[in-house]
Parts: C-alpha cells; structure tokens; sequence
C-alpha cells in the first residue's frame, strides 16, 4: 500500500538547503505542524526516517496494533472537509486504517512534496552568529533553518533487551516496533514473545490464533481490562460526524484528551454493590472509561485503588482455567492503572489455548539468547520465531538519538542526563528556536488533541516572530526552571509515580535509565492549555527574544 501510494505525489527532492523551518518526523505532530507551517507562507521541510508518512502508525505494523481511543477522538479536528469526508471503519481503528487516514491527509493537503523520506537527522547544532539551526542527515548532507520543530514522537526509540546471546539466534527475529512490511506467517511455527505491555498484548493475541506454538515470556503481569471494539455503522457514522464538535470539546475538558471523564465521587463513598455494579459497567464499555472515567479517586487514593485492583484481580481469574496460570496473570508488584492501562481483546484466554504457555520470568528468569531459541533457568526452549515486544526509550529517547546542540555547543542529551528541563515541555532554555510538538513534560494522553494544541502555540510563536522580526526566541533558565518545578509539583504524591514505567522514566535495558524520573507534565490538559494560553497572552514575557 505505502508504494503505491508514494507513487501517487512526488515526495520532496535533495535540492533546496535552506528553509524558514525544519521539522523532523513525518508522524501524527510532523504532518500537522507542515500544514500549519504552509499557512504561514513559510518555506518548510520535513525529514522522515521511515519511506512514507504515519510515524508511530507506519512503524508499528505487528499483528494486532491497534487504537485504543477511540478511532473518531483520534483524528484530527482541523478541517471540516476532512472530517466530512473520512469514513471511520472501526470504533477502534487498527494500524492499516490509521496508515491509510494519515495518508489520505497528506495527500489532501498535498504535503508530500515537502516531506523527504528515507532521511535519518543525526545532528542539529545551534549557529550564533545566524541565529539559525544546521541540520545534518545520515548522508552528511547539511540544511539550515531559522526554526527547527521535532515532531518525534515520545515512543519511537525502540529498545532490544539486554540479553547474552540476542545476535546468535538463527531463526528469525522482529521488534514489533520494526514490524516487517511483507507478511509475516506463524502457522506451523514455534513462536516466542517476550514482553507483555500494551504491544504485546495485542500481538499476542493475534498470533495465537495461527501460531502452531506460542510460548510467553512475561516480567510484569499487567491490568488489562477489554477494548470492545467494533465496526462503525454507516448510522454511527452520520452520528460522529454530526457531534463533532461536542466530541472534541468533551476531550478538551478531560485530563488527558479523551472522550471520558472521571466519575465525580470517590469509590469509598459509595456502597460495595453500586461501586461493583459501576465497575462491571465500565469493563463492559468501550474504550479507556474504566481507566479515565473510573471513581476520582480510584488513580489517586491507595484504598480506593486495592478495591479496584482486587476486583480486577477476580475477573482475570474468571477468564483462566487454570488457577496456577491465571495468578501468574494478576499484577502483583503495582496496582491498577499505575503503569499505562492496556486495551484487550480476548488476551486472558489466549491462555486456555492449548498451543500457548505462560512463562513467568519472575520464577524462571531468561538466562540467554541461545541460536535455537531462549534459555531460561529452568530450560532451554526451542523457537522458530522470536518476536520483542520489549517496548522503548520513551520520551526522551528519540531526542537522545540526534546530536542536538544549542548555545555553546551545550548538549540537549547532557543537558537533560538528570531529568528534562523545558519551559512548557515545547522550549529548552540555551536552545533559542527550537521546538518540540510533544516533548517530555508534555501533558500524555489522546495523542492529535494534544498535538494540535501544541503545534499550534508552537505555530503563534513562530508567526509572532516573525511579525515582530525576531530572529531569535528561547525560554529564559528561570522559566524553564519555573516550568520543571511545577511539572515535578503535578507528580508529587501521584501514585503512578511509585512504580517503574516507561511513563516514570524506567527502561531496564538501558543504562542511565534505572532511576526514576518526572518524564511528563501530570496536571491535566486544561490546567496545561492555561499555562501556555497565558504566555501567549501576555506577549512571551517569559522569553528571551532578540
Ligand atoms: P512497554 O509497555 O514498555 O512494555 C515492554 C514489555 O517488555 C514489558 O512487559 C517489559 O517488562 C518487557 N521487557 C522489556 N525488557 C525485557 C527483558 N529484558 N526481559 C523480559 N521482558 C522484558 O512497551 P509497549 O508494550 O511497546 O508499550 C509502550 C506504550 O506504547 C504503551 O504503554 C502505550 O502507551 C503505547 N502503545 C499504544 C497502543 C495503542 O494505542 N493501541 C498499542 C501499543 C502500545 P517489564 O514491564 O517487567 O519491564
């Protein structure tokens, strides 16, 4: 589909070398901030690494990757035509819908042309003198730009596991974020899958159902409560489309972009059958209610959250035949809705299945890679396939990938080695313009919301700029340090914030990555909109503006 596609409108050519701005990446955040850029009348370019448009929805092509919000909260709200044209097929659109959808967008708004692809950025250093950014690609080729804006994506670094003998293994081998384009087949084959986030989740499902052997490696049992996806009618259709506008106020005014909202009183509050009954209720809805739209307290209060888990706990039980297995199933170590909630959709009885086994890595560590398969303390197992659903170097990692350099020569990665520092999560002080669309100490949650949201204040601030012939814009230290100190207040006493996660800065493979960090901003969407509304208002006072 990408080829044919490609075909379709001519990507941008190697010639041109200086523009008012670079982006990089051409994902959900790139595309956006390229037509806002357009409208500005500004010349732009966009490198993409990967050979066609989409970024998380062009990589992540595993069996099983789909949405978890839901399809017609996801997409982007800018343009009444585009809303009025694209036809939502799923509730829960899986990764070939959302390719195709990105795709249609660009072409529609015929962004292509200053999008180059197949095109790694390796470096980006600040020039004083030109108040500009050089801009280095993989082929040593170098541009220039008054702004650079990185659309990068928070979990687009993938990450191999740290385990002896990874590159001996004969058999073949995927990282799901690294999903081959061509088909891959698992019938007749003994296959492994080590992690078990939402990613794995997902992909083991799927492949359970043509796998001739499916053998799990799990480290960190996780809550997951059912998607209950479905296809959307034509009537649902002509529905979404004419409550647009409601739909996306709503996810406006929700902590994290979604289209549900917390229940207002707290789970203690109430009788032990209303709190089960509105439980039950939530786990046969829908989409992320039971995680966003549970009791307010149930995220925030540790008694609140032991009832929820306990309960949790019970329907896993009920959905595994084999007690032994499904206590393997049920978190111990955190509770619900502590790490990143994922979505499922029949995972717990995938275990029924008799050509799958549960391995417990908490009892039986995995010892080695070996060249036939995975060698744990107990036994060495036999694979055809090994497939790494073992996640990323979320937020900052795809930023420690390019060598980004501001005043000085300062290093954004050294910068950061002890926690992000930023002014809004857009602005890093001694990085005069540079931008991020979705950096750390952003706010997480419904992904486009947030994005064009953030890209168009990122946009403001570049038209204010330039209406005002500023050559140069930076947070100044004492914002940024304003900024860090009030996303690390957010954080404080938050549960989620006692357990390892991509979310709290964790990555086991990774050295320097062992320590938890304050990765994102945790005072909801609309306390976060005000923030930055209220710089804007006030003219940048914040900045240091030349
Ligand atoms: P993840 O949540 O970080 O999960 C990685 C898994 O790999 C964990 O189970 C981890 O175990 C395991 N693992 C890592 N190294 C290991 C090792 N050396 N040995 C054994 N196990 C190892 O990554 P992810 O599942 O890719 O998901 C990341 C995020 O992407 C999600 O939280 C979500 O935000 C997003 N996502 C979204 C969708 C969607 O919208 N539908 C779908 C997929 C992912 P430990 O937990 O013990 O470290």
């Amino acid at each position: 589909m990408n080829d044919v596609m490609e075909a379709t409108r001519e990507p941008a050519t190697k010639a041109a070398t200086d523009f008012d701005a670079i982006v990089i990446g051409a994902g959900v955040s790139g595309l956006y901030q390229l037509y806002r850029l357009r409208e500005l009348g500004m010349t732009a370019r966009v490198f993409e690494a990967g050979s066609n448009v989409g970024g998380t929805w062009y990589w992540n092509r595993y069996p099983g990757a789909r949405f978890d919000s839901e399809s017609w909260t996801y997409g982007y709200s800018f343009s009444q035509e585009l809303l009025d044209e694209w036809n939502w097929e799923e509730h829960f659109a899986a990764q070939p819908e959302t390719e195709r959808y990105l795709n249609y967008v660009t072409d529609k708004f015929d962004l292509r042309r200053d999008i180059q692809f197949r095109t790694t950025v390796t470096a980006a250093h600040y020039q004083e003198a030109e108040s500009c950014w050089k801009v280095t690609l993989h082929d040593g080729s170098q541009h220039t730009s008054r702004f650079l804006v990185t659309a990068v994506g928070v979990l687009s670094a993938s990450v191999l596991p740290r385990i002896p003998g990874i590159d001996t293994f004969k058999g073949e081998s995927f990282h799901t974020h690294n999903w081959p384009k061509a088909p891959v087949s698992f019938a007749g084959k003994r296959v492994a899958v080590i992690g078990t986030g939402a990613t794995g989740i997902q992909a083991i499902t799927e492949i359970a159902k043509t796998a001739g052997h499916l053998t799990v490696f799990q480290r960190t049992a996780q809550w997951s409560a059912p998607l209950h996806n479905s296809k959307v009618t034509p009537e649902e259709m002509a529905d979404i489309r004419k409550n647009y506008a409601d739909i996306f106020a709503k996810c406006q005014e929700t902590v994290g972009c979604f289209i549900h909202a917390a229940d207002p009183r707290s789970a203690l509050e109430v009788t032990q059958e209303e709190r089960e009954a509105f439980w039950e209720k939530r786990y046969g809805e829908p989409g992320f209610g039971i995680w966003m739209g549970n009791f307010r307290d149930v995220l925030m209060d540790r008694e609140a959250n032991k009832l929820m888990s306990d309960w949790l706990a019970n329907k896993i039980r009920a959905r595994v035949n084999d007690p032994a297995v499904a206590d393997k199933l049920v978190p111990k170590n955190h509770g619900f809705g502590m790490r990143r909630v994922p979505l499922e959709s029949g995972y717990f009885e995938v275990y029924n299945q008799p050509n799958v086994k549960l391995v417990d890595l908490l009892e039986t560590p995995i010892e080695s890679i070996t060249p036939d398969g995975i060698r744990t303390t107990d036994v060495e197992y036999e694979f055809d396939m090994i497939i790494y659903a073992t996640g990323f170097d979320a937020i900052t990692g795809a930023f420690d990938q390019i060598d980004i350099r501001g005043v000085g020569g300062v290093s954004l990665k050294e910068k950061w080695a002890d926690g992000p520092v930023t002014m809004l999560g857009i602005l890093v002080d001694g990085f005069p313009n540079f931008m991020m669309v979705m950096g750390p100490h952003a706010g997480l949650g419904n992904f486009p919301r947030a994005v064009e949201y953030t890209s168009d204040w990122v946009t403001a601030l570049i038209r204010h700029a330039r209406d005002n012939g500023l050559t140069r814009v930076d947070a100044t230290p004492a914002a940024a340090k304003d900024w860090t100190d009030h996303v690390i207040e957010t954080n404080e006493g938050l549960l989620f914030t006692e357990v390892d996660s991509w979310m709290t800065g964790i990555n086991r493979n990774l050295e320097g990555k062992q320590v938890r960090r304050v990765m994102r901003y945790s005072g909801g969407h609309p306390a976060f909109r005000q923030r930055c509304d209220a710089v804007a208002e006030g003219g940048y006072r914040e900045l240091a503006v030349s």
